[in-house]
């Protein structure tokens, strides 16, 4: 290919792309449960820092928004997915976690009369994150950021978890605090259906940050295995059973912690035990294993050195 066409395609390409303005969908997950499965990839200015799922339930009184987007436009593009199955007004928004995208949207709904409700935990790290999240969403979302301020729930919930009704709706609250301090999955016990929060990804492997415990990442995964839920919607990656949820997180959680972790402790040198693992056919299919896979050995083992 002649270096002129190949330019002539690639600006074309760029185009589209930027054309390709996301859209959240609604889904039916059960009667008056929905999800809105976002895309894998990485914020972006198409997205609006949507990359993630969330869910809304519509109850007789209002609806129950879980997650609210990563800014102002994100926000209203949640509002307009929900708008599309009910004219119900979301009248509570739930947060499970606090990376941006949970709940930098919360503004937004404030502003329209609802009730932002999230632990207390969670809630004081989307605080110590806030303005870095601010900042790193700038490089990603430029201009459309803009309108948009950090909200916390006014009253967090204390305690251990919470068992909450809202428009006749029963929801458990659970720290799972794996990915980030202070991220909760939210139970419908009566419906079988658990919001994991950044708990499970699926399609994509998960990525063990600086601030994330894969020891918190394992026990919590064996807690969500022990609602056995019906249907699981995973904070990334297609709705789906826990059957998948199990393969594709849970066993990741259990390897990082009882072989990466184990060897750890057992003051293998790290270099070794990397590069044994490199290559697991159990999870190579994920999307981002090879940017991943590695970092998120190297923290396991970080984490459970010195045991
Ligand atoms: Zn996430």
């Amino acid at each position: 290919m002649s270096k002129r066409l190949f330019l002539c395609i690639a600006m074309l390409l760029a185009a589209f792309a930027a054309q390709a303005d996301y859209l959240p969908r609604a889904e039916a997950v059960a009667d008056g449960v929905y999800a809105i499965v976002g895309p894998l990839g990485q914020r972006s200015p198409e997205n609006d820092g949507l990359n993630a799922n969330y869910g809304f339930i519509v109850t007789a009184t209002g609806v129950i928004l879980i997650d609210s987007g990563a800014s102002k436009i994100g926000a209203e593009k949640l509002a307009k997915a929900i708008r599309a199955v009910t004219d119900q007004p979301v009248r509570w928004v739930i947060n499970t976690g606090s990376q941006d995208h949970r709940w930098l949207g919360n503004d937004y709904f404030a502003g329209q009369g609802a009730e932002i409700i999230a632990l207390q935990r969670t809630a004081a790290t989307q605080t110590r994150f806030a303005s870095q999240q601010l900042q790193g969403l700038e490089r990603f979302l430029g201009k459309r950021l803009e309108g948009t301020r950090p909200v916390q729930a006014p009253k967090p919930l204390g305690g251990e978890g919470a068992n909450i009704e809202l428009g006749g709706e029963a929801l458990t609250f659970m720290y799972t605090d794996a990915h980030y301090p202070g991220d909760a999955l939210v139970h419908l016990p009566k419906r079988g259906i658990v919001f994991t929060g950044d708990l499970v990804y699926v399609e994509r492997i998960l990525g063990v940050l600086p601030n994330s415990s894969v020891q918190n990442g394992q026990q919590a995964f064996k807690a969500l295995a022990a609602l056995k839920p019906a249907h699981v919607v995973p904070g990334h990656g297609r709705v789906c059973d826990l059957a998948q949820a199990q393969r594709e997180t849970g066993d990741y959680y259990d390897f990082l912690a009882n072989t990466v972790g184990a060897a750890a402790k057992e003051m293998e040198p790290m270099d070794e035990v990397l590069k044994r693992h490199a290559d697991l056919p159990a999870f190579r299919h994920l999307e981002n294993y090879q940017d991943l896979h590695r970092a998120n050995m190297n923290r396991a083992f970080t984490e459970f050195e010195g045991q």
